[in-house]
């Protein structure tokens, strides 16, 4: 197994990150995940763009530009070039004594590996997920690092047995531990804007793209948790969640068996099409 680690390729366990790197001590760094389809990766750009987006956020000066012709090169050394595959890239902010402001002259630490996965066409998963308070930050565009928040929410879910943690801020839904979510009712789409609050996922703009294309009318709009039992239908977006349908949340169930709602099903489908398609991104 290979990783890149700052320009060069080399085996998993030789790669060395010092203690002193600020992703280790503070979580100080951001990082992405994208999947490869059929030789080519999905929404690629969407992903670069958001890892750079990131990245100036918190002050980082970097350009992913030259990190994605490194890629390839990657892929070849994993024996990746003709698998399905996921790859992950992080950047830290680099190794300095501790002390918490940005010092001054650093290079950021910047790693990636690939790992063979296959998704399924379509994501079989009926979750079950359940409802935490969200813990988290205000700052929750920000595809950082310092996931401690997510990993404790993700844990109750892992400890109650269900797939997905929904994180509820002030009585609403945000989104889950490593997800997006969406309801629907009466027709309509509902998902939490895009703000601070929320990472604005890939999947999900896609899926708001769909229901553009598909004639759904979209209310970008948070749910309250106290509404949830009067929604007609429930999904989570995610990389490589893709579109999953909800089946319960906490006690209340949206299907006792294993159906899929009318909306969901329908936007699965034009997922499942968008990434058979052979000109993208
Ligand atoms: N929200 C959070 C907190 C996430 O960690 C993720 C993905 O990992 C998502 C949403 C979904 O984002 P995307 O569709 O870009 O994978």
């Amino acid at each position: 197994e290979v990783v890149y680690l700052n320009g060069k390729i080399i085996k998993s366990h030789e790669a060395k990150i010092s203690v002193f790197d600020r992703g280790f001590i503070f979580g100080d760094g951001v990082y992405e995940v994208m999947v490869r389809i059929d030789q080519r990766f999905f929404y690629k750009k969407a992903h670069m763009e958001r890892l750079q987006a990131s990245l100036n956020k918190i002050g980082i000066a970097y350009d992913v530009d030259a990190l994605e012709r490194e890629i390839p090169e990657l892929l070849a050394s994993s024996n990746l070039s003709h698998d399905d595959c996921l790859l992950y890239i992080q950047i830290t902010r680099g190794v300095a004594p501790r002390k918490h402001a940005y010092p001054e002259g650093i290079e950021p630490t910047v790693l990636m590996y690939a790992l063979s996965k296959k998704l399924p066409d379509i994501n079989a998963v009926h979750a079950k997920v359940v409802t935490t308070d969200d813990l988290r930050w205000l700052r929750c565009d920000i595809k950082m690092t310092s996931l401690l928040g997510n990993v404790m929410a993700n844990e109750y879910a892992m400890a109650n047995n269900c797939y997905e943690t929904l994180l509820v801020r002030d009585g609403q839904i945000t989104e889950g531990s490593h997800s997006n979510v969406f309801f629907v009712k009466d027709s309509r789409v509902y998902t939490h804007p895009a703000n601070t609050l929320i990472l604005n996922g890939i999947t999900r703009q896609i899926v708001l793209e769909l229901c553009g294309q598909l004639n759904i009318e979209v209310r970008e709009e948070a749910i309250s948790l106290k509404d949830i039992a009067t929604m007609d239908e429930a999904f989570l977006t995610g990389t490589a969640t893709q579109i999953a349908s909800i089946q319960q949340i906490n006690n209340h169930y949206f299907y006792k068996n294993e159906a899929i709602g009318t909306l969901t099903q329908k936007l699965q489908t034009a997922f499942l099409a968008l990434k058979k398609q052979k000109e993208l991104n």
